[in-house]
C-alpha cells in the first residue's frame, strides 16, 4: 500500500479545513500545536475505555486490529463470505479511501457497523437533525456523524451489493450502572507513542453489568448527509456548502497529489492548531494561508475572531465584509449604548479590548467599583480551586456516566492583618476510589471555622458542588443531610436557593472592571496573572524575595522558600506556571489544554489528564506519590494566583489592611 490513503483520522482533519490535510501531512514544513501522542490523548479524552467496553458487548468479535491494513482489507473480504460474521477493525478500501470500523455485525446482506464514541446522548433530550426543518444536522454533532458518514460511503463503494446501517454507540447518559469497578477493567499501557488496552482477567459479558452504552441507527441522518441535496443554511464557508461527495473528492484527490486546498479562512482559523509561530526550519500554516489576505507583517496582530466571546456568526460577515483585523473595527460594531448598571457590558468589554489591542496600550480599571466589591466582603477571606474530572465510565454501582469526580483542592487564607498563608488542600487519586464525598468532607472541616469570605475563579466549583449534592442525595452516606446544607450555604443555584455565604468569582469583577491588553482578551487566570505580573512593581518587589514556603514569610504546604519572580533575558516576568516541575515530560501544558475545547475560563485538562493516569494506567506507588506531590504544586499555585490578583487589585485601590 505505497500510495497515500485518506484514513479516518485524516479525512477528519480535512473535514475541519481542506488546507490542514497538507499541514499536517508535511510535519517537516509546519508547525503543529496538536499534542501529537496518542497515548496521552487517549487518557485525556477517555474513549479507550469506552471503545474497549463496546467491544466486552460482542463476545463472537474476530478482532483485526493486529493487521496491517491491506492484511485486513483482505481479510476483512474473507469474513464477509460468511453469512453471519462480528468483525473489529474491520477495513474498506475503495480508491484512495480507507477506513476501519470499530465494529461490524453482519447478518445476511446486512451489515450494521458501530462507530464508537465517548460522547454521552440523552435520548430525552438529544436531537442530531434540526427538529423543525428536519433537514440538516445540527452543528454539535457534524463531527460525529461526518465520520460514520465517511464511513458509510466508502463501504458502500466497497461492497455495493450489501446494505450498510451505520450507528453510533455513545454513552447512555440515562443508564445506571449495576457493577462496582467497571473503570477499572480497562487499563491503558504506553506502548511507544501510541497507548494499548489491558483488559482486566475474567473481564466478559456477564462481569460488565447492565448496558450503559446505547447504539443510536444514523441512516436517517447519514443519507441526510450524503444526499447532494444536503444544505445546511447556517453554514456561509465555501468549504460547509460543498456536497458531503464532493468534500470527499476533492481531499482524497488533494492527499494523492500532495496538493495545497484551498483554506477556509473563516472564524475556525482561530483555533487551528496551525495557528503558531514559524520556528526555523518549520513554517507557519496559519501565516501561510493568512497572507493571501493580508500583509504578513500584520498576521501577528490580534484578528476579528480574537474578540473575547465573539461568536462566529458575528465574526464570520465581519471578516467577509473585509474587516479581518481587530483594528479594523469600529464602534458602530458593537452595541455600546446597552449599559449594565455597575461594571462593563459584554459589548463594552468587547470594545476595551479593540481599544487596547495594542500591547503599549495602557490597562483598564474601574477602581471605584473594585473599591465599593472590597468593602462588602469579610475576613478572613478564603480562596479555593478545585480540580475535577469527568470519566465516562462509573467507578460504583448505582453510578451513571460521565459523573463529576471532585479528586483535589487548594485553600488560602488572607487574615485582616494581611497573613497570608496556604491553609489546606486535599487529592485522592487512589485508582477505583470515589472521591467527592470525603473531598466535601474535607473542604467543609477547613471553611466551617469562620464565616470569611469565600472565592472562587470561574463557576466551575459551584458547579461542581450542586453536582456532589445531587449525588449525595442518591447516595446512602450518613451525615449526607448535614453536608448537603453545608454545600447549600456557600453555593447558589438558579431560583432554588442563594446560599447566605455564596463564593464569590474572582473572575466577574476581572470581567467587570479589570483589563490589560497583556491578556490578549482571555480571563483565564493563566493570562491574567502573568498580565498582573508584569503590570505591579508591588507585587514584583514583594516576591522576588524567596518569602513564599517560610515560617516567617508566607507558609506553604508544597514550596519552601520560593520566589515567584523570575525574568527572562528581556527582563519580562517569566509566567509562574512555567517555574514548576512539567507534569508530563516534554509535554506542553498548553497543548494538552487545546484537547478541552471551548474553556477560556479554565485550564484544568493537564490536572484531568494526570488523574485518568493513576486511575487508569499500572503506576508504581513512588510514581503516584511524585505525580500528586506535582498536582499539588500546580494547585497551590492556582489559589496562590487568585491571591496575588486580590493584592494587586487592593494595592491599585489604594486600600491597606487594618
Ligand atoms: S488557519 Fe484556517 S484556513 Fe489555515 S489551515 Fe487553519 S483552519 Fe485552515
Amino acid at each position: 500500500m505505497g500510495q497515500k490513503y485518506l484514513t479516518k483520522s485524516l479525512f477528519k482533519i480535512g473535514l475541519e479545513c481542506p488546507r490542514k490535510l497538507y499541514y499536517h501531512e508535511h510535519p517537516e514544513l509546519y508547525q503543529n500545536q496538536a499534542l501529537g501522542d496518542p497515548f496521552l490523548e487517549a487518557l485525556a479524552e477517555g474513549g479507550f475505555q469506552v471503545g474497549a467496553l463496546a467491544k466486552i458487548y460482542h463476545p463472537e468479535g474476530i478482532d483485526l486490529s493486529e493487521l496491517y491494513p491491506k492484511d485486513a482489507v483482505n481479510k476483512t473480504k474473507e469474513l464477509l463470505n460468511k453469512t453471519n460474521v462480528t468483525i473489529f477493525e474491520a477495513a474498506f478500501c475503495f480508491e484512495n479511501l480507507l477506513i476501519r470500523t470499530d465494529i461490524l455485525v453482519k447478518n445476511g446482506n446486512v451489515i450494521n457497523v458501530f462507530e464508537v464514541k465517548s460522547k454521552s446522548y440523552d435520548s430525552r433530550k438529544d436531537n442530531f437533525i434540526d427538529k423543525r426543518t428536519k433537514s440538516y444536522i445540527l452543528s454539535d454533532w457534524t463531527r460525529y456523524i461526518g465520520d460514520i458518514a465517511y464511513q458509510t460511503y466508502v463501504c458502500k463503494n466497497a461492497y455495493p451489493n450489501f446494505e450498510f446501517i451505520p450507528f453510533l454507540t455513545l454513552i447512555n447518559k440515562n443508564a445506571i450502572t449495576t457493577v462496582d469497578g467497571l473503570n477499572q477493567k480497562f487499563l491503558l499501557k504506553r506502548a511507544g507513542k501510541k497507548g494499548k488496552i489491558i483488559i482486566k482477567p475474567n473481564t466478559d459479558i456477564n462481569s460488565v453489568g447492565d448496558k450503559i452504552l446505547i447504539d443510536i441507527n444514523m441512516l436517517d441522518g447519514i443519507n441526510l448527509i450524503l444526499s447532494d441535496e444536503y444544505y445546511n443554511p447556517k453554514n456561509s464557508n465555501w468549504w460547509d456548502i460543498l456536497t458531503f461527495n464532493n468534500k470527499i473528492n476533492e481531499l482524497a484527490f488533494g492527499l494523492l497529489n500532495d496538493n495545497k486546498l484551498k483554506p477556509r479562512l473563516d472564524a475556525k482559523c482561530k483555533k487551528c492548531e496551525f495557528r503558531c509561530e514559524a520556528v526555523s526550519p518549520l513554517a507557519s500554516g496559519f501565516n501561510e494561508c493568512w497572507s493571501k489576505k493580508i500583509a504578513l507583517q500584520d498576521i501577528s496582530e490580534p484578528f476579528v475572531f480574537d474578540v473575547w466571546c465573539i461568536k462566529s456568526n458575528k465574526s464570520d460577515p465581519l471578516l467577509q465584509s473585509g474587516k479581518i483585523l481587530m483594528r479594523d473595527l469600529t464602534e458602530d460594531d458593537f452595541e455600546l449604548e446597552i449599559k449594565k448598571e455597575r461594571g462593563l457590558s459584554h459589548q463594552q468589554r468587547q470594545w476595551l479590548q479593540v481599544e487596547r489591542a495594542s500591547k503599549n496600550s495602557e490597562k483598564y480599571i474601574d477602581q471605584e467599583n473594585l473599591a465599593l466589591i472590597f468593602k462588602s466582603w469579610q475576613f478572613p477571606l478564603h480562596f479555593i480551586d478545585f480540580e475535577t474530572a469527568t470519566v465516562a465510565i462509573p467507578f460504583n454501582k448505582g453510578m451513571r456516566p460521565y459523573e463529576q469526580i471532585a479528586f483535589q483542592f487548594s485553600h488560602h487564607r488572607v487574615n485582616e492583618n494581611g497573613i497570608i498563608e496556604h491553609i489546606g488542600q486535599y487529592i485522592n487519586a487512589e485508582p477505583g476510589v470515589f472521591p467527592n464525598f470525603e473531598f466535601v468532607r474535607a473542604l467543609k472541616i477547613q471553611l466551617e471555622l469562620d464565616s470569611g469570605t469565600i472565592f472562587r475563579y470561574s463557576n466551575h466549583e459551584n458547579t461542581v458542588l450542586c453536582q456532589i449534592i445531587k449525588q449525595l442525595e442518591n447516595s446512602t452516606e450518613t451525615d449526607k443531610e448535614i453536608l448537603i446544607s453545608w454545600i447549600k450555604t456557600i453555593t447558589k443555584k438558579d431560583k432554588e436557593w442563594f446560599g447566605k455565604r455564596s463564593m464569590v468569582d474572582l473572575c466577574d469583577l476581572v470581567i467587570n472592571c479589570y483589563y490589560h491588553p497583556l491578556m490578549r482578551g482571555s480571563n483565564s487566570l493563566k493570562f491574567v496573572l502573568p498580565a498582573i505580573l508584569q503590570d505591579s512593581k508591588f507585587l514584583q518587589n514583594k516576591y522576588q524575595t524567596s518569602i513564599y514556603g517560610r515560617p516567617e514569610g508566607i507558609k506553604s504546604l508544597n514550596y519552601t522558600d520560593w520566589s515567584w519572580i523570575k525574568l527572562d533575558k528581556n527582563e519580562s516576568v517569566i509566567d509562574p506556571y512555567k517555574l514548576l516541575p512539567k507534569l508530563f515530560n516534554d509535554i506542553d501544558l498548553d497543548k494538552l489544554d487545546r484537547l478541552f475545547e471551548g474553556d477560556d475560563i479554565r485550564s484544568g485538562g493537564a490536572a484531568m489528564t494526570a488523574y485518568a493516569k493513576m486511575q487508569f494506567t499500572e503506576m508504581t506507588e513512588i510514581e503516584r506519590k511524585e505525580l500528586c506531590s506535582v498536582l499539588l504544586k500546580y494547585c497551590e499555585l492556582d489559589t496562590f494566583a487568585m491571591v496575588l490578583l486580590y493584592e494587586y487589585f487592593l494595592n491599585e485601590i489604594s486600600l491597606t489592611h487594618s
